[in-house]
């Protein structure tokens, strides 16, 4: 099997990319290794490393560059969006694709030829939402509790 540019899918990337395509999380290169040392005791996290590179290179797998976080990989390539907690640094998938207006607009107002837009979306997951929750408001963070917690004010 080979891809559409012409990348040999060796047994080492088949299992990579079979990997990858398991999960929604958007590893790094050493989660990726983690997953796939199961499979493939003896592989280096260099050669994990590059063949992410190469498949990425190949259109088979997305690499993602977020600002403020390290390189990450996704086996879904269809365009989506992806939204990153600021706090736990998980990456979450958008279901839809997110076009802002001002990407409509801006070959009328720059002139320029647009080929592309990156969309970032950052926020806090709903697990450390919960955990800050808890952290103030105690161990008991019941719906009860909260209720209680409002009437005192
Ligand atoms: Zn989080
Ligand atoms: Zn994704």
């Amino acid at each position: 099997m080979t891809s559409s540019k012409g990348l040999k899918l060796t047994r080492q990337r088949q299992i990579i990319l079979e990997e990858l395509r398991k999960v929604r999380t958007h590893p790094t290169a050493i989660e990726v290794y983690t997953m796939v040392r199961r499979r493939l005791p003896r592989i280096s996290l260099a050669t994990v490393y590059r063949n992410l590179e190469e498949l990425a290179a190949a259109g088979l797998i997305q690499k993602l560059t977020l600002a403020g976080s390290r390189k990450r990989f996704d086996g879904t390539v269809e365009e989506h969006c992806h939204i990153r907690c600021l706090k736990c640094d998980r990456v979450d998938d958008v279901a839809q694709v997110l076009v802002p207006p001002i990407v409509e607009d801006v070959e009328t107002l720059h002139g320029y030829q647009l080929l592309g837009h990156h969309l970032e979306l950052f926020g806090i997951c709903p697990r450390c939402q919960e955990k800050a929750r808890e952290r103030r408001e105690g161990p008991s963070h019941s719906q009860a509790g909260r209720e209680a917690k409002q009437k005192e004010r």
